[in-house]
């Protein structure tokens, strides 16, 4: 089945992207959310989608206009879902609200409807069975700025339906993402999976005092032809972000070496300011 009309859930920072890259590759898209406030916001941050389309992609103002004509607004989740071939969810990252959000489009969606959570961490096993029809639901996972960072991991659980796995992953092309499909579920998908221990490793080299930041980068670098080291890659993250991440792996590990690199990013980075690419400053100044 060819999808045509797309109904995407929740229109926050991911949502509006998606929504927004979907119609700009021609397709006609409902956004669904709460209420006609939290619409307003969205329809705010597409309006600087549109321009972001425009630098970063050399797209012209027809283009970006035709793409938000495509999108209609809804705060009614039957009428955002009667004709739909796929929704997208792009709900908050909480079990309990993707869960009673997955019970009430059971009810609702027209049977012919696929579902696809764009969950960073949740797996779709954790909701096959609130969503009422196991196997046509799956994850389609994109990243934040989704036009310039375009892969969308396609994630089945064990009971998907290995049509609906190829249709999704056909569609994925169709807006142009470059697909990437997971034959099993995998918290962190393929990128975190890779990435998160990449991250890791350098950050202990740094706290171990076995070399520091530009040449760790530089190794990565100029070993593997990649064109950013770790650190740089975590300045674009955010050190605070990285911080989080180090002191929850303390706190569920006892590992005392994630202690130290938690108090290290405290003390020598964002106690100074140094969060990143996004203050100008983080491992590098920019
Ligand atoms: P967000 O908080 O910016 O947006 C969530 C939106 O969902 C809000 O507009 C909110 O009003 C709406 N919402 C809340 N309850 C709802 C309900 N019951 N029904 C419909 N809409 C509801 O969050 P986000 O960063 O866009 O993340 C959304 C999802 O995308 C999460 O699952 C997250 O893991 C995933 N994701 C986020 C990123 C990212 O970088 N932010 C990247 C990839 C995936």
């Amino acid at each position: 089945m060819d999808y045509k009309n797309i109904t995407v859930a929740g229109s926050g920072v991911l949502g509006s992207q998606i929504a927004f890259q979907i119609a700009f590759k021609g397709f006609n898209v409902n956004v669904y959310d709460i209420n006609d406030e939290v619409l307003d916001r969205a329809k705010e941050r597409m309006t600087k989608l549109k321009q972001r389309y425009q630098e970063d992609l050399g797209a012209t103002q027809e283009e970006v206009d035709a793409a938000y004509k495509r999108i209609s607004f809804f705060s009614d989740l039957a009428e955002a879902t009667a004709d739909a071939d796929l929704i997208i969810e792009a709900i908050p990252e909480v079990v309990q609200i993707k869960s009673n959000f997955y019970k009430e489009l059971a009810k609702i969606a027209p049977e012919k409807t696929i579902f696809a959570s764009n969950s960073s961490t949740l797996l779709p096993s954790q909701f096959a069975e609130a969503t009422g029809r196991p196997q046509k639901f799956l994850n389609l996972h994109f990243a934040n700025e989704i036009w310039k960072n375009n892969t969308a991991e396609i994630m089945k659980h064990p009971g998907t339906d290995d049509k609906v796995f190829e249709e999704v992953i056909a569609f994925a092309k169709a807006i142009g993402m470059v697909a990437l499909p997971l034959q099993k579920e995998q918290p962190g998908y393929i990128l975190n999976s890779l990435l998160v221990p990449l991250l890791d490793a350098a950050q202990m080299l740094l706290l171990k005092e076995v070399a520091d930041p530009e040449t760790i980068d530089k190794t990565w670098m100029v070993a593997t032809g990649a064109p950013m080291g770790p650190f740089a890659i975590l300045d674009v993250v955010g050190i605070t972000t990285a911080y989080n991440i180090t002191l929850a792996k303390a706190e569920a590990t006892g590992d005392p070496d994630y202690k130290k690199l938690a108090d290290l990013l405290k003390t020598e980075y964002i106690d100074k300011g140094k969060l990143g690419r996004g203050t100008g400053e983080g491992f590098y100044k920019y």
